[in-house]
């Protein structure tokens, strides 16, 4: 990354010139004293380039954190209102982007050397040494190209997954919210410069080091920084303690820290390498990382599957030379042919790169995933517990009605556009005629942090900045045609009490007139019609009595029963005693402000379902995968929803609340999630709950969370999934894969991926084993019939296959589309492994031989068709003859492997459902084997290296006959199979 201080004359003294403020040169400026960067002062330097670095001014020392915060605009250089765009552009160039370098991981060079020093490739290097040793040079110096061709294909299949993982985090950048030309902006958090004026919010990830102007109730988790997963409060107040330790800060909020509730404006003083996160280089993000449950699995049987290769190897090796009397040179062949046949070389990478490019595939539908081993969790979860606003629903508000005083009002118009009336009876009401519904809108409206967008070039619509509960009564404000910038100006903002989804409301207190403050407070009906007193109908304030309550509950309920999420508007007047007022603005807080209120009424907005949700919910169904709503939201209005996209069918299905779940015990709410169960007006603890419950009643859980507090349950998951778009910076942290897009269809979509990437797994795992049998067969034969049948493939061969012409078509199927039927089955257990007998008995007992079979058959066919007609034993095994012989065996693999290619497309269903050309990659992988193969048997170098001559051109028709064998014998197998499972599902009635 470039340094902050590290650029040209020219630049510097541009900058000197356009901010002379900031710069103090030296006093004879020339491009000698400019080249060296580092002798120019920056007073700002040293504040950026420390921890809470001293800053000098004329000598005099001065921090940071000991500025009052009147003066921290000065000092940095900016204002209030932020940076100018051009001044933040300007900035940006100087000090470089605001990105932390990553350091430390292994070296490209020792990744690239681990690939020619593991089990397999010490076990090849060793077995050249012995050929060469036993006087075979060119057997030697092909071992040891093919192994260095191994490793270095390894390590670019290696390579290749770990871009793909490394590309995700591009994917989706941070942002950071702060304020330019005095307007709030979302920008990358890259692109922070010193003077920023950040804005933060519960949940976000702080991505500068900042100095705090102001605060409210905001506490800040340290832990990345200082390993204490205490909670911090911050204030803007300057420190007076001398040299405090970084934790004890209070006025500075830093780099790779959280805000974990409240809210604060802060400066910006630090970016990138120069903060205190930056310095201590410790990059939190850990994609990649350790190994998958997969593939330690996948070490752990090639492992196994050489040991027993070496010792079968050994073992031959001695029966040949004890009894078949083969000589030394011969069995140490034989012994080594075992050995390559059965280890599975390319197996690993494979699998590797298998993940990645699941990983790739679900990026593109919409779900990002930080761990390879994720993939396979995700396709073996049984349990979804989704939140509903914006993952079920389109998290685009529309106000549809109001409860205002006893009357039901309603609002027409669509989306943000504040086009609409607000009507009463089929007539349209004005705002001026109507004090009630001016004071609720006026609450609705000051009580609010969004910001509507009109349209522009770039977005042709409306559009809005902030939380889209708020941005629908901002619309419906507007509608009215209130002007909320006059009454910002003329009611000022003093504090905001920001929303909780613990408390459910959220309060702002306004400079009224000189002795009095207006508080305004939104939030859960419930919430805040327990917190009133009195009501504010037909022009006057009265006293709320219970029959009006209970009327106004059933409102609520009605709106809710048809989907509508609601919000209650209430407001408070603060007199201040003549003698000043009672408490500090600071000290305002939920318990002392939020009661005693005036209630104004009911807002009701509609949040449509997502339209591709219902069969997302649908497929899950099929798939035996269940569907839990967790929601923050009122019972009957998520229970409206639910029943709208399925996720409730039945008509006993439970609501519990928060409070229900309180009651309970770990073993009733056992009971209950073993029905149809919805989840409302829930807290992020009761997530964690309910997610523990489920595991411990052995379900794969994956869990949706967007808040700060929903970081425990998202860790606790198998799958934590955060939403890209509404989630908190926390929460995506806490995560194991973010949805793009936000929407419930994606984490399907994701789970199909990952039952794919499985199933794929297996797939070419088992075209790989099924070509080790007729590897193995030759030797078997060689040495039963005790040396006098030819050897029909040779090491070379074998290494051939294996290393050279599988390669390709196993990748391809590493890539296969999701099988038909896939998400009809129940998950996976996680318990099961990819090897398993099924897969073994298919390749080694079924496949296997068929295309021994046939390669035996290739072998004789050679000699028979050049006057050996009828002969089996004591066939020439050395000269012409042989070697094309052989090479008749090695195409006969090559074609037959095409027909098994094709075969390990599907497990169970027929390939002709996914069609012949569903996959590019396969055709490209036998274009690629059958290029291989043609080389091997008539460029003359190869053919030397891999020890074969050239046949007959006719005689690939002979060869291409056999290559729908292992296809055709598997579709019998697969239609066997089908109907014996439909037997076994209906009985004799099939
Ligand atoms: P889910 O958890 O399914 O996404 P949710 O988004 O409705 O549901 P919360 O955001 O926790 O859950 O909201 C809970 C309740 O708090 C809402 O039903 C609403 O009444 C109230 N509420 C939501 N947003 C605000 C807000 N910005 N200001 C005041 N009250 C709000």
């Amino acid at each position: 990354m470039k340094s902050p201080f590290t650029t040209n004359g020219r630049e510097i003294r541009e900058e000197f010139h356009k901010n002379s403020k900031f710069f103090s040169v030296p006093s004879v400026v020339n491009n000698e004293t400019l080249e060296s960067a580092n002798s120019i002062q920056y007073e700002g330097r040293k504040l950026m380039n420390g921890s809470i670095n001293q800053y000098h001014q004329e000598d005099k020392a001065v921090s940071i954190e000991r500025i009052p915060a009147s003066e921290v605009y000065a000092v940095l250089g900016t204002g209030p209102e932020g940076l100018s765009r051009q001044e933040a552009e300007e900035r940006l160039h100087l000090f470089g982007s605001n990105a932390i370098r990553e350091v430390g991981g292994t070296s490209l060079l020792f990744k690239f050397l681990a690939n020619f020093i593991h089990l397999m490739a010490i076990l090849l290097w060793i077995a050249g040494l012995v050929a060469l040793v036993a006087q075979m040079p060119q057997l030697a110096v092909s071992i040891w190209t093919v192994n260095l061709i191994n490793g270095a294909f390894s390590f670019w299949q290696e390579y290749k997954a770990e871009k793909a993982t490394e590309a995700m985090r591009r994917l989706l950048p941070v942002y950071a919210r702060v304020l330019r030309d005095g307007e709030m902006q979302r920008i990358q958090a890259q692109e922070l410069v010193p003077g920023d004026v950040l804005l933060l919010a519960e949940g976000d990830r702080i991505s500068a080091d900042a100095r705090l102007v102001e605060d409210a109730e905001l506490r800040v988790d340290q832990s990345t920084l200082t390993g204490e997963s205490l909670q911090v409060r911050k204030t803007s107040d300057a420190t007076k303690t001398k040299s405090p330790t970084r934790s004890e800060v209070q006025n500075i909020v830093f780099t790779g820290t959280s805000v974990v509730s409240g809210a604060g404006k802060a400066v910006v003083f630090a970016t990138g390498m120069e903060t205190e996160f930056g310095k201590i280089a410790r990059f939190t993000q850990s994609l990649g990382g350790e190994a998958s449950p997969l593939q330690k699995e996948m070490q752990r049987v090639t492992k196994l599957v050489t040991a027993i290769a070496v010792s079968i190897g050994f073992a031959f090796f001695l029966l040949a030379v004890v009894l078949a009397g083969v000589d030394l040179a011969e069995s140490f062949i034989f012994g080594m042919g075992m050995i390559v046949a059965f280890v599975p070389e390319g197996l690993l990478p494979t699998v590797t790169l298998s993940l990645a490019m699941g990983v790739q595939r679900m990026a593109k539908r919409n779900a990002l995933i930080k761990r390879l081993s994720s993939v396979e969790t995700l396709g073996s979860t049984s349990v979804i517990c989704t939140d509903k606003t914006g993952t079920l629903t389109q998290n685009e508000m529309t106000v549809r009605n109001i409860w205002l005083a006893g009357r039901s009002l309603s609002v027409t118009g669509t989306g943000y556009a504040p086009e609409g009336q607000i009507l009463f009876a089929g007539r349209s009401l004005a705002v001026s005629e109507e004090s009630d519904l001016c004071r609720l809108l006026l609450a609705a409206g000051l009580c609010n942090n969004a910001r509507l967008l009109p349209p522009d070039s770039e977005t042709p619509r409306w559009t809005i900045l902030g939380d889209p509960t708020e941005g629908a009564l901002l619309v419906l404000v507007q509608k009215a045609g209130l002007d909320l910038d006059s009454l910002r100006q003329k009611i000022p903002r003093l504090r905001e009490l920001p929303f909780e989804s613990r408390r459910r409301r959220m309060s702002t207190i306004h400079r009224a007139d000189r002795s009095s403050m207006a508080v305004y407070v939104k939030g859960a009906p419930r919430e805040v019609l327990g917190r009133s007193t009195r009501v504010f109908m037909n022009g006057s304030e009265e006293p709320l009595p219970g029959p009006l309550r209970e009327q106004i509950m059933r409102a609520n309920d009605a709106y809710a029963r048809g989907g509508l999420r609601v919000l209650a508007v209430a407001q408070r007047t603060i007199v201040e005693s003549s003698s000043g007022p009672g408490l500090r603005l600071s000290e305002y807080t939920p318990e002392t402000v939020e009661r005693e209120l005036t209630f104004l009424g009911l807002i009701a907005m509609m949040d449509p379902p997502r339209p591709e949700v219902s069969e997302a919910v649908e497929k899950c169904h099929r798939a035996g995968i269940r569907i839990i709503m967790i929601t923050g939201d009122y019972g009957l209005t998520g229970e409206s929803i639910a029943r709208r996209i399925g996720i409730i069918r039945e008509d006993d299905s439970k609501v519990l609340s928060g409070a229900d779940l309180d009651a309970m015990d770990d073993e009733t709410l056992k009971e209950a999630l073993q029905g149809e169960v919805l989840f409302a007006r829930a807290a992020p603890e009761h997530k964690l709950r309910i997610v523990t419950a489920l595991q411990s009643m052995g379900h794969v859980v994956a869990v949706t969370g967007d808040g700060v507090n929903d970081a425990p349950a998202l860790k606790k998951a198998d799958i934590g999934v955060a939403m890209g778009i509404s989630g908190t910076d926390v929460a995506r942290e806490a995560s194991d894969m973010i949805l793009i897009d936000d929407n419930f269809a994606s984490i399907v979509n994701a789970i199909e991926e990952g039952r794919a990437v499985y199933a794929n797994i297996k797939k070419f795992t088992a075209y790989i084993f099924t070509s080790n049998t007729p590897e193995a067969v030759p030797f078997i034969l060689f040495a039963l019939s005790r040396a006098r049948i030819p050897l029909a493939l040779n090491v070379m061969h074998i290494l051939a296959v294996d290393l050279g012409t599988d390669l390709a078509p196993a990748l391809a199927l590493g890539a296969e589309p999701p099988e038909p039927g896939l998400m009809e089955n129940p998950p996976r257990s996680l318990k099961e492994h990819v090897i398993t007998r099924s897969l073994l008995l298919r390749a080694y007992l079924w496949l296997g031989p068929l295309q021994s079979l046939a390669v035996m058959a290739a072998f004789y066919f050679q000699y028979w068709t050049h006057g050996y007609w009828g002969q089996w034993l004591n066939l020439p095994s050395s000269g012409t003859l042989y070697e094309s012989a052989t090479a008749m065996a090695l195409a006969c693999v090559v074609t037959t492997q095409i027909g098994n290619l094709f075969a390990q497309r599907t497990e169970r269903s027929s390939v002709f459902r996914i069609g012949l050309f569903g996959n590019r990659l396969v055709w490209i992988g036998i274009v690629s084997e059958l290029m291989i193969i043609f080389m091997v048997v008539y460029v003359p170098p190869l053919q030397d290296i891999v020890g074969t001559a050239a046949f007959s051109p006719g005689n690939w028709l002979f060869l291409f006959m056999w290559a729908p064998l292992l296809f055709i014998a598997d579709e019998c197998r697969k239609a066997l199979l089908r109907t014996w499972e439909r037997k076994k599902l209906y009985g004799g009635n099939a």
